[in-house]
């Protein structure tokens, strides 16, 4: 039985997201002992960044540059995948569970008829066999999986598995590979952002998170200098998007992103189920509603019974005399 496992990197304007190098740790928990291939499609010169996957742990990354792949289709990256597993004949393969690995994977695992385990949060190898836990019934338990047969495919979700130190003294082969892309049913001409530029919100640390009493888009500004002073990300419920306070690819929840920050502060939203399912999970919580008896709370580690209005000005204050 081969005893490697692949990491598929994923590229975000040309530099590997954070959760490629928690992909690795991931790796590393299925075959201890095995070997780390890192994967890199992309266009170009792919070297610096297969370096960085060596840095964080790969003992070797494959790297497939082609015009086709200069921007992501399931199609066109699919195929690259699938000439690398082909090569390589893995024990195991994985990527983060991003909008990147929930559409390429299920592709790939489905032509190879394997199974897949997505969205898992932690992973451990019992009696010989890999299991994995992952979040069910939108976090409100958790289920523990192994898949019987074939390759170990999974994906992680981001900020669960911490990566491994980089290690600039780390060394290791970085193999170029050339693949024939055909019968591409999509071609990308421009990816137009919406959510704003700076820390992407999937992967922050920290997140703010507005709700529908936030009462306006200018009512986000303080959340903002907030998620600025703190380095973090703004997020949003559904409420605030339905109210057009702020675009809907900020939207948390079961129908929106799911983030596991170290530090979540909801303010002036309620609670709902709904978008619980996308940040119960992190790892401190802290909530900012004038309702005592508002269901966030009931999830938060930390309250505060205020005005949203004049609470956020004082912590922002604090928070930057703490950095002086
Ligand atoms: P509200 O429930 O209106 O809460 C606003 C809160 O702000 C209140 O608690 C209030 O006390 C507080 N507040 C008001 N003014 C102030 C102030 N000045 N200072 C401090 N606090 C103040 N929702 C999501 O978030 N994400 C999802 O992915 C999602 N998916 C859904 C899927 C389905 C199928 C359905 C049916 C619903 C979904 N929802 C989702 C919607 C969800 O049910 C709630 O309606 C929504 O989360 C409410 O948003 P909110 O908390 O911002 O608003």
């Amino acid at each position: 039985m081969s005893d490697k496992v692949l990491v598929l990197g994923e590229l975000r304007d040309g530099v590997l997201r954070n959760v490629t190098f928690e992909a690795i740790a991931a790796a590393k928990k299925i075959k201890e002992d095995g070997e780390i291939v890192g994967v890199i499609c992309g266009d170009g010169d792919l070297g610096e960044q297969a370096q960085e996957m060596i840095y964080f742990g790969a003992d070797r990354v494959v790297t497939v540059s082609h015009s086709d792949l200069k921007m992501y289709t399931s199609d066109g990256y699919a195929q690259a995948v699938l000439s690398v597993i082909e090569d390589e004949s893995p024990y195991g393969v994985v990527m983060g569970h991003t909008a990147v690995g929930k559409d390429l994977t299920p592709k790939v695992a489905a032509r190879l008829e394997s199974g897949l385990i997505s969205d898992a949060t932690s992973i451990e190898v019992e009696d010989d066999e890999v299991v994995f836990t992952r979040p069910i019934y939108s976090g409100k338990a958790f289920e523990k999986k192994a898949i019987e047969s074939g390759l170990v495919f999974a994906t992680i979700r981001p900020n669960n598995i911490p990566a491994l130190e980089r290690d600039e003294s780390r060394t290791g082969e970085v193999q170029s590979k050339d693949v024939d892309i055909k019968d591409l049913r999509t071609v990308i001409k421009d990816v137009i952002r919406k959510a704003s530029e700076g820390v992407d919100l999937s992967e922050a640390n920290v997140v703010i998170a507005g709700g529908r009493g936030v009462k306006s888009a200018d009512g986000f500004k303080p959340l903002y200098e907030l998620a600025e002073v703190l380095g973090g990300a703004v997020g949003a419920s559904r409420g605030a998007c339905d109210a057009d306070y702020c675009d809907y690819s900020l939207q948390i929840g079961q129908t929106g992103k799911v983030v596991t920050p170290d530090l979540y502060i909801a303010v002036g939203i309620s609670g709902a189920i709904q978008h619980l399912a996308g940040m119960s999970n992190s790892k401190v919580i802290v909530a900012i509603n004038k309702d005592p008896e508002a269901n966030i709370f009931n999830v938060a580690d930390y309250g505060i019974v205020g005005d949203l209005f004049e609470v956020l000005p004082v912590l922002i204050e604090e928070v930057k005399q703490l950095k002086v």
